[in-house]
């Protein structure tokens, strides 16, 4: 199909798809993407944090690498403790000691500490407040029992040597690096970050720093992109605004083609100088789709041009955000050699009415609390895709299915996460 576009502009192709079909689209891509390694670099383990593992972090050698003691207490021979006889303390054992003595006997005891090597002979650790010790004897108090194996993480029951700890894609949060600290890993080997061009459109268009004419507005949509972008890991080129002309919007994707993916903003609307399309058109792109049935951000476009992917998002500042969060983000992810990654969901209780529009997703910012009991969602009332304000009260979207129906208070939702 063609779109054919007001007197001044040629015809560029249309294909406008629904919500499921657009995410379809963005994880084929998304799987190509990761047929091709990014680069790696060593960073310092803490420069790590948040960035996508390249090389799998795997244990030095067993863990633990000894029977560990889980508690304070007594290493003994279960049965023995078991059967109420008198057992006589031979010694003791801390963290960080090896015990010197011979294996455990039937009638002996070692004290021992938590994180302590279990002595070979001793097949549990019955706790210090389990037992009654008295001078250098102790047995189990009465109404406590003890079984084989109690109390003690055997040699390599967590992980043997060699095991992959964690996996190569994984974006590494805390409990990563802490894997990756046990096994002595100083550094590690991470992807390097993909770089996103962002390429704002628009004659009304000022900087942050100028002071806007009564019918001008700042540029606000390449600082929440950068700022998205930030947010999945990934590094934002801000380019100069391209005013709303062919040869401005051609010169400025010919400025971007060294980074790895190009979100241009505004322009990709049916109006007069709405320019975007017709320039990727001309420059050989291949479109995946270029509308999606979703509310706000229906114009949204996203392609293919022979060096890089691309997406039109649309101008209107939560429409921006929006689409990037849904179809942006996913690709990056792969780009930057993440396993998997993008948008998070939550379910979460509706605190009112809502109406739902037939064939259109409709994503409404909103308020999301969160209790043990759950998350509930508030819709915002707002002015519609370019209201800021409003948004600037939300910490998630509603989402609202493509159907015609009304949702009453209570009702379970997806909600988008900001
Ligand atoms: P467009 O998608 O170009 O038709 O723009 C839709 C609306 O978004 C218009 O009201 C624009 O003024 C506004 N807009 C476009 N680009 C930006 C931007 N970079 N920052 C803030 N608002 C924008
Ligand atoms: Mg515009």
């Amino acid at each position: 199909m063609e779109k054919m576009n007001p007197a001044s502009k040629q015809a560029t192709p249309v294909h406008v798809v629904s919500y499921a079909e657009a995410v379809r689209t963005i994880r084929q891509e998304a799987e190509k993407i990761r047929e091709v390694r990014p680069a790696a670099e060593q960073v310092p383990l803490l420069d790590a944090t948040g960035r996508v593992l390249a090389e799998a972090v795997r244990a030095d050698r067993d863990q633990p690498p000894f029977p560990r003691s889980t508690r304070d207490g007594f290493a003994c021979i279960a049965a023995d403790v078991q059967s109420g006889r008198m057992l006589r303390i031979i010694g003791q054992v801390r963290a960080g000691e090896a015990w010197q003595g011979g294996p455990l006997q039937p009638g002996e005891a070692i004290e021992i500490m938590t994180g302590a090597p279990v002595p070979d002979g001793a097949n549990c650790v019955v706790m210090v407040e389990h037992v009654q010790a008295e001078e250098n004897q102790l047995r189990l108090k009465a109404g406590h029992s003890i079984a084989p194996g109690e109390n003690i993480v055997p040699a390599g029951a967590e992980a043997k040597s060699g095991t992959v700890l964690v996996p190569a894609g994984t974006r590494l949060a805390p409990s990563h690096i802490a894997a990756a600290a046990a096994c002595g890993y100083a550094q590690l080997s991470v992807f390097q970050k993909p770089r996103i061009a962002i390429l704002a459109t628009g004659d009304e268009l000022v900087s942050l720093e100028s002071t806007p004419l009564l019918h001008q507005i700042r540029n606000s949509n390449s600082y929440s992109l950068a700022a998205q972008i930030q947010l999945a890991g990934a590094e934002p080129v801000i380019l100069p605004v391209a005013h709303d002309s062919q040869p401005a919007i051609e010169a400025a994707i010919r400025g971007a083609q060294d980074c790895d993916l190009l979100l241009l903003s505004g322009g990709v609307s049916m109006g007069k100088y709405d320019f975007v399309e017709q320039v990727l058109h001309h420059r050989g792109a291949e479109f995946f789709f270029t509308g999606a049935k979703i509310q706000p951000g229906r114009p949204v476009v996203f392609g293919r041009l022979p060096h890089q992917y691309f997406f039109g998002l649309p101008g209107n500042p939560v429409s921006t955000m929006v689409t990037f969060a849904l179809f942006a983000h996913p690709l990056i992810a792969a780009l930057s050699g993440e396993a998997s990654g993008g948008p998070r969901f939550a379910l979460a209780g509706l605190t009112h009415e809502a109406h739902c529009k037939s064939g259109l997703t409709r994503f409404l910012p909103a308020r999301v609390d969160y209790s043990i009991h759950g998350a509930t969602a508030t819709v915002i009332p707002w002015q519609g895709s370019g209201d800021l304000a409003s948004t600037a009260n939300a910490n998630g979207f509603a989402v609202l299915p493509a159907e015609d129906k009304s949702l009453s208070a209570g009702s379970l939702i997806s909600v988008l996460l900001m």
